[in-house]
């Protein structure tokens, strides 16, 4: 769109490196807030030896992590994500013909970016796995994720999804690291889930795009067959890809935020999970709820948002036969 890089032979990856740094050089909102990542404060909690959760005070979080996404407060903003809204400063790199690639103002990751469709078209992943695939084999060095409208979008009017860096999120070592049952398919593509992992996790990986992309499609039915919810079944979606095969991390949700997000007061916490919370990374926007919050409220929270024990076996079951 405005970045204009006469030099076509680049990469995706190579335009959003050079769009990375034009725009923390010269965007100003972009350049104080990326400083301001580099003293946030984290902390961790290692549950058994083996499953890691960060946690990350993030002050500029808050515009998302308390964003109203109720249908009226949605019809009476301007939309942040359609293109003739955007800042004068802010610049993007065209992905195919539907998709602009931007510099995430308010990051999360030390390199965040935000991938709005073209059209202000509704937050809804079907029919979309394919084009999600696709970024994540262009973006090399990237981790791209999909917040469902009810699951952490802050624009559930547009569709759009994220990406951070990789190396940022737990999940990534850990697929490495935790073992995992396969519960479908072969070496070509396979279903796997981790045991014990706080949160429930479905993984399709491989190097099929077209069996990946329908393999996502019949988890979605299936999913909605199970735990209806409108307007789609609700998820938070990580994909990468490395060395010739894709990694898709579905994390099924029952809830939007946890009730410790609606307290007053001392119980306050306001935590309201999306794909990098479910990836290992909590965000707290507010230093009171980084400094108090316990091992145990984070078990709690996973388990308030992700879904039932019983729900997923099924969702397992049904889709390996
Ligand atoms: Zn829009």
């Amino acid at each position: 769109m405005n970045l204009n890089f006469h030099d076509t032979e680049l990469s995706l990856q190579q335009k959003v490196d050079q769009l990375l740094t034009q725009q923390t050089q010269e965007w100003d909102l972009a350049e104080k807030n990326y400083k301001g990542l580099d003293k946030a404060q984290k902390r961790e909690f290692v549950f058994d030896n083996r499953v890691s959760v960060g946690v990350q005070f993030n002050a500029e979080r808050i515009y998302s992590s308390a964003a109203k996404v109720d249908a009226k407060s949605i019809s009476e903003r301007k939309c942040f994500l359609c293109l003739p809204n955007l800042p004068e400063q802010q610049k993007g790199v065209d992905f195919g013909n539907d998709y602009v690639v931007l510099v995430n103002p308010f990051p999360i990751f030390p390199r965040h970016l935000t991938i709005p469709h073209r059209q202000h078209i509704d937050q809804l992943i079907k029919g979309r796995m394919g084009d999600m695939l696709d970024l994540a084999k262009s973006l090399t060095d990237f981790v791209v994720f999909y917040n469902g409208p009810k699951c952490g979008a802050s624009a559930p009017d547009h569709f759009h999804f994220q990406a951070g860096n990789k190396g940022f999120m737990p999940i990534e070592k850990e697929y490495h690291t935790l073992s995992r049952t396969i519960v479908k398919g072969k070496d070509k593509c396979r279903a796997s889930v981790f045991s014990n992992y706080l949160r429930q996790c479905l993984i399709l990986d491989g190097d099929d795009k077209n069996l990946l992309r329908n393999w996502f499609e019949e988890v979605y039915e299936l999913m909605k067959a199970i735990l209806p919810s409108d307007p789609e079944p609700m998820m938070n979606v990580l994909v990468s890809f490395e060395q010739g095969r894709w990694k898709i991390f579905i994390f099924p949700r029952k809830l939007h935020r946890p009730w410790q997000f609606f307290e007053e007061g001392e119980k306050q916490i306001l935590l309201s999970p999306a794909s990098v919370d479910f990836g290992g990374v909590l965000i707290t926007p507010r230093e009171e709820d980084f400094t108090k919050l316990t091992a145990e409220d984070a078990v709690d929270i996973f388990r308030q948002v992700t879904w039932e024990e019983e729900a997923f076996e099924k969702l397992i079951t049904d889709f390996s036969h």
